[in-house]
């Protein structure tokens, strides 16, 4: 079970930090993925693109490889016993916790004018949109790691409280190898939906903008650990510069591994050219990222289909959620009769 927040376009870290491993376990597991448009009203107060901005995300998703009739592809308000477990959690959710997430702190300061109790509450929703289809792995990035960690707490205290053991432990999941961040091409934080737009690498970006946005990314203004004096010593750099380690991070995500390794050679020997480096890389970039956006535009505005999508993905997502929420107003004893 994982989900995605409908706040703008999707970009390089939303794909290798979570939908790559949706279309990857598509075939194995039993999947549940969804928009969260709940989500985005914590942070959302205009809704007039919202409509616009879940069919793009859901015409990005498929365009990623995501398959509609593989898996229960839906909409988070789709889905109203999500709102029944909230409540549920909501109980066994203590409010010191939730204001020392970190996650919590940074929206507080990003928008200090708008510190609602849906933000506090984010991680309670977030657990029951996991609990309500009993999921035990959630193919995230590395920023969610902590919020998994809460959806855990709140499965033991539901178990332990009404007893029965009605919840499985999420966890985190990629695969076996670390959960996946993008950084940001300035290499001030991750690539984002919502923030660090101009440092950001979209799906949707058209070939020239990818160029452009990554010849303008940081490096170093020597050439590698190798750098020399004027009279030719060798300056020995202590550690790769993060914008360098950064650029090199996003190569390895669209280069064959000999040239990535062709440009770590030439780093450690100080002979590096940064210019030929991102272009590689740019050009990596945009031969990834064309048949996406190219897809998805074919897609986001085939209302019908979309709505098919979702009718079919709720569906599909109802019947486990229900499921679970019967068994859990049993396990609370809120049954009369
Ligand atoms: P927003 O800025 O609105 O929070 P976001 O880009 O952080 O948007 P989310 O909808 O919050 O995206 O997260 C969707 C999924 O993408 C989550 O699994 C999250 O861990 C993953 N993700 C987001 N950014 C990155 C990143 N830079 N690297 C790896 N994974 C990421
Ligand atoms: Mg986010």
């Amino acid at each position: 079970m994982s989900g995605i927040r409908p706040t703008g376009f999707l970009h390089l870290g939303n794909y290798f930090g979570a939908v790559r491993n949706y279309v990857r376990m598509q075939d194995q597991y039993t999947c549940y993925f969804m928009v969260a448009d709940w989500h985005a009203l914590t942070t959302m107060t205009d809704t007039k693109e919202l409509a616009t901005q879940v069919r793009r995300v859901m015409a990005e998703n498929i365009a990623c490889g995501l398959d509609p009739d593989k898996v229960a592809f839906f909409c988070q308000s789709h889905v109203p016993e999500t709102a029944e477990l909230y409540l549920f959690l909501n109980m066994l959710a203590y409010v010191g916790e939730l204001q020392k997430t970190p996650t919590f702190k940074d929206k507080v300061r990003l928008q200090p004018e708008n510190v609602n109790a849906g933000l506090l509450t984010y991680p309670v929703l977030q657990a029951a949109d996991i609990l309500l289809h009993r999921a035990t792995l959630v193919p995230v990035g590395k920023d969610q790691e902590q919020h998994l960690e809460i959806a855990r707490d709140y499965a033991h205290r539901f178990n332990t409280r009404y007893g029965g053991e009605l919840f499985p432990e999420p966890y985190a999941f990629n695969f076996g190898e670390s959960l996946a961040r993008v950084p940001s091409l300035d290499g001030a934080g991750k690539m984002s939906k919502s923030e660090n737009q101009m440092a950001t690498l979209y799906l949707s970006d058209g070939d020239e903008t990818i160029r452009k946005k990554i010849m303008k990314a940081k490096t170093d203004s020597g050439s590698g650990p190798a750098s020399r004096t004027a009279e030719g010593a060798v300056l020995v750099q202590e550690k790769m510069p993060d914008a360098v380690a950064n650029l090199f991070q996003l190569l390895r995500l669209v280069a064959p591994a000999e040239t990535v390794t062709a440009f770590e050679t030439d780093y450690a020997a100080g002979t590096i050219r940064y210019g030929d480096m991102k272009k590689t890389l740019a050009e990596g970039m945009v031969n990834f990222i064309r048949p996406i956006r190219e897809k998805a535009e074919a897609i986001q505005n085939d209302i019908p289909y979309l709505r098919r999508v979702m009718e079919q993905g709720a569906a599909k997502a109802r019947v486990s959620a229900q499921a679970t929420i019967k068994l859990a107003q049993e396990a609370m004893g809120l049954k009369y009769y």
